[in-house]
């Protein structure tokens, strides 16, 4: 038996490479088409503290991971009930709104993505619904550097 195969219980603490994370970025941005833009979110249940638009991190919607994080995540083969787990999560010390960003989670799954890892998911999700397409984004994330080494390495970890 492969050792990709995760038997029922046993919880998988193995690093996810980095490489692979990338392959996972490609596979969600190729899937759903690099155009991809992707929509502001909708009024949530907080309206005082968000207004028209909420601005707390949403994984998961209907049942379906959401956004390119949250697809990234499924895609990597992380389970639905870790995203509906995020969703529920408070950051330290907000105690109204839930919704975590995924660098300040305290999930030990998200152990796995290592810092570069989670370095770059937060690159996505802080700039996800900025109106760039997917496609961009990946080109940001993984495209040539315009900036001298030392500043990319600071801007782009993942990449290094
Ligand atoms: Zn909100």
């Amino acid at each position: 038996m492969s050792d990709d195969v995760i038997t029922s219980g046993a919880v998988n603490n193995r690093p996810i490479p980095i490489e692979t994370i990338r392959e996972a970025v490609d596979i969600v941005v190729f899937s759903h088409g690099p155009a991809t833009v992707e929509a502001p979110e909708p009024q949530c249940d907080y309206p005082k503290l968000c207004g028209e638009h909420c601005t707390y991190p949403r994984y998961a919607r209907n049942g379906e991971p959401t956004g390119l994080v949250g697809k990234v995540l499924i895609q990597l083969g992380f389970p639905l009930k870790l995203l509906l787990d995020l969703d529920r999560e408070h950051e330290m010390s907000e105690l109204l709104h839930p919704g975590v960003k995924i660098g300040r989670s305290r999930n030990a799954a998200l152990i796995r993505l290592g810092p570069k890892g989670i370095a770059l998911l937060t690159f996505f999700q802080e700039n996800q619904k900025s109106g760039k397409s997917w496609g961009n984004l990946s080109r940001e994330a993984f495209g040539p550097k315009k900036l001298l080494r030392r500043r990319d390495m600071k801007r782009r970890p993942w990449r290094y």
